[in-house]
């Protein structure tokens, strides 16, 4: 139930088990292994209805009896997001699912400051605001960062 989210006429309802299997055969399609560690990570993430930190995950995990150290906790979430599974939110530092997988180009956050809560959302706009950005400075721009702060539908 906390993986369903729907943003207006957005497949993002995608549960928690299809998220680990689709996380895992990207994985495996890309040359990793396939470990317990990354599968766990997958799932805890997958389950995930607010930013979760590796502290955090590693505390959720050990409640379940797992024990998975917060070193290849932080790794494998490195390599979920380098591989487009896993967003940082700069905001609160933790890490959400992609939920959004079925969109190409990049992928933001809104974030509620008075719940929590947080919804996804791709931005083909951005990428005019960046273009222009870097003509105008010279910078060879690389990446944005921009997340969406305010009241949530329920808050407001
Ligand atoms: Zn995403
Ligand atoms: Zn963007
Ligand atoms: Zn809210």
């Amino acid at each position: 139930m906390t993986a369903k989210r729907r943003l207006k006429g957005r497949k993002t309802d995608v549960g928690p088990l299809e998220y680990v299997e689709f996380g895992l055969a990207r994985l495996k399609a890309r040359g990793f292994r396939i470990t317990k560690g990354r599968r766990l990570v997958l799932d805890v993430l997958g389950r995930a209805d607010r930013p979760l930190s590796p502290y955090t995950m590693h505390d959720l995990l050990s409640g379940r009896g797992e024990s998975v150290d917060t070193v290849s906790i932080y790794r494998t979430l490195e390599t979920l997001e380098e591989h487009g599974l896993a967003h940082r939110v700069a905001f609160s530092g933790g890490y959400l699912p992609c939920r959004l997988e079925d969109h190409p180009g990049c992928h933001h956050h809104l974030i509620c400051r008075a719940c929590g809560r947080v919804d996804e959302v791709d931005c083909p706009g951005m990428h005019h605001v960046e273009e222009g950005a870097a003509r105008d400075s010279h910078y060879l721009i690389e990446r944005h960062l921009v997340e969406f702060v305010g009241l949530c539908p329920t808050c407001r």
